[in-house]
């Protein structure tokens, strides 16, 4: 005879009977349940790599990374994606992109030198940031790798180094301007409203000693409306027809950088991000139309560059993880505490991460506060989530948390755990372990006095 397990006694709760917010279907009635991701147990995945544990799907990384290609290139003839690796610069995550065809985007000697030993070809790795040391720049110089430059400073670096370096420095500059996106991203390039980019412009070409080749922006990041990239592809565009006019110099790319939105709700937001979000589609028709519609010469369109990086991983990284407790705060408010915590979730400071119960749970739902189970009191996951009752020991999935968490997370108080990838077959692989109190001190030193 087969044993039924007892069910489990849940504590009655009186409820004050408030509007929710809805979403475009109406208010959900169920909670999603995430058991598996990519058909892999998330109690097998626990099991096997600890709680909590870092998730990664490599088939959502690329089928979004052939959906952005699809939208793009059936708009325009030449599209270069290059990978940012700030948003997430784990080797094997890099290796996936460059596998699909994904040049390095990188804004750090650190982060030049990680693509160099990932093997990305010198002249595939584009060189952005305010922060290149010389040592730096004579090395991407001599190396044939893409410069773009940030300021007048780094300009007169390069142009110094050329005196000297076995190459000729291949560079762009970093544009910025106003596309009707406010607070301005104006602290990096040189702004063309002012002139100033036009400025730089022609100290390049009037210095004869690089080869000016593209144009560059990054507006900003999670950028909600596509008729901003409009506005800044046609702005480079009018600057690529302004070098034609007056030095008969035709640049090869035309580089629009990242920041298109992921899926992930921003706080404050009345919609879920998944409603709000613009498609691919939406923003390729924005950026191609501009471009193609400006005088740029037909014969000599330049190639499409495009630097996204948050809306290509986001969705593919989840976190699993196990509830450590239930308490009543001092107002009788639920309140949750689970073992991620900021410390690895740093994207939880602007994002309302969508959080699921990873077994069946009753329909009885509760306004919540869930904590991660840092001793800091701004160690918050959700301040406010309708959500049923877990109890200790119950799992839970974070969905979304793909970009920039593995990158910018924080050592406090506690060890960052093991990051699984989930190969296109199903098979798991520890892509980052585990750190281990020997991890801490590896780069410390006592004094002999101290020991
Ligand atoms: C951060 C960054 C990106 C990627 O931005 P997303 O918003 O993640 O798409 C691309 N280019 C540059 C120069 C960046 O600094």
């Amino acid at each position: 005879m087969a044993t039924k397990e007892k069910l489990r006694y849940e504590r009655p709760v009186i409820n004050k009977i408030s509007a929710g917010v809805t979403d475009k279907f109406g208010m959900s009635t169920k909670m999603e349940v995430i058991k598996e991701i990519d058909n892999v147990k998330v109690t097998d995945l626990l099991k096997e790599y600890g709680s909590p544990v870092f998730v990664v799907s490599e088939k959502t990384i690329r089928n979004t990374v052939s959906e952005i290609k699809q939208a793009f290139t059936t708009r325009y003839p030449k599209v270069q994606l290059a990978w940012s690796y700030k948003t997430n610069y784990l080797n094997a995550i890099c290796q996936i992109y460059h596998s699909e065809g994904s040049w390095a985007e990188v804004v750090s000697g650190f982060e030049y030198d990680k693509a160099i030993a990932n093997g990305v070809a010198p002249n595939k790795i584009i060189f952005n940031g305010p922060d290149k040391s010389k040592k730096d720049l004579e090395k991407a110089i001599n190396n044939g790798s893409y410069i773009h430059i940030d300021h007048f400073d780094e300009l007169y670096d390069i142009i110094s180094l050329s005196k000297t370096t076995k190459e000729r420095p291949k560079v762009a500059i970093r544009v910025n301007m106003d596309t009707g996106i406010y607070p301005q991203w104006d602290r990096f390039g040189f702004n063309y409203e002012n002139g100033e980019a036009w400025n730089a412009l022609n100290r390049i070409m009037l210095s004869e000693k690089l080869d000016l080749i593209g144009l560059h922006t990054h507006i900003g990041t999670y950028i909600l409306t596509p008729d901003a990239y409009g506005v800044a592809a046609s702005k480079l565009s009018e600057l690529a027809v302004r070098l034609d006019k007056k030095f008969n110099h035709k640049i090869k790319y035309i580089d629009m950088g990242g920041g298109f939105a992921s899926k992930n709700t921003l706080k404050g937001a009345y919609l879920p991000g998944k409603d709000t979000c613009p498609t691919f589609d939406q923003y390729a028709e924005a950026i191609t139309n501009a471009i193609i519609n400006s005088e740029i010469d037909p014969q000599n369109m330049p190639t499409l560059f495009l630097e996204t990086g948050r809306a290509l991983i986001d969705d593919a990284g989840y976190i699993a993880g196990t509830v450590l407790a239930n308490k009543r705060l001092a107002n009788g408010r639920r309140s949750m505490i689970v073992d991620t915590g900021v410390n690895m979730l740093f994207t939880s400071f602007w994002y309302e991460h969508e959080i699921y119960p990873a077994q069946e749970v009753s329909t009885h739902t509760e306004d919540t506060t869930i904590y991660g189970p840092l001793c800091m009191n701004i160690d918050i996951i959700r301040s406010a989530i309708n959500f049923p009752l877990l109890n200790k020991g119950d799992n839970y999935v974070l969905k979304r948390v793909g970009a920039y968490n593995m990158t910018q997370w924080m050592q406090f108080i506690t060890l960052r755990p093991n990051i699984v990838l989930i190969d296109t077959e199903g098979k798991t692989h520890v892509i980052r372990e585990s750190e281990t109190n020997e991890t801490m001190v590896a780069l410390e030193k006592v004094p002999k006095h101290l020991k």
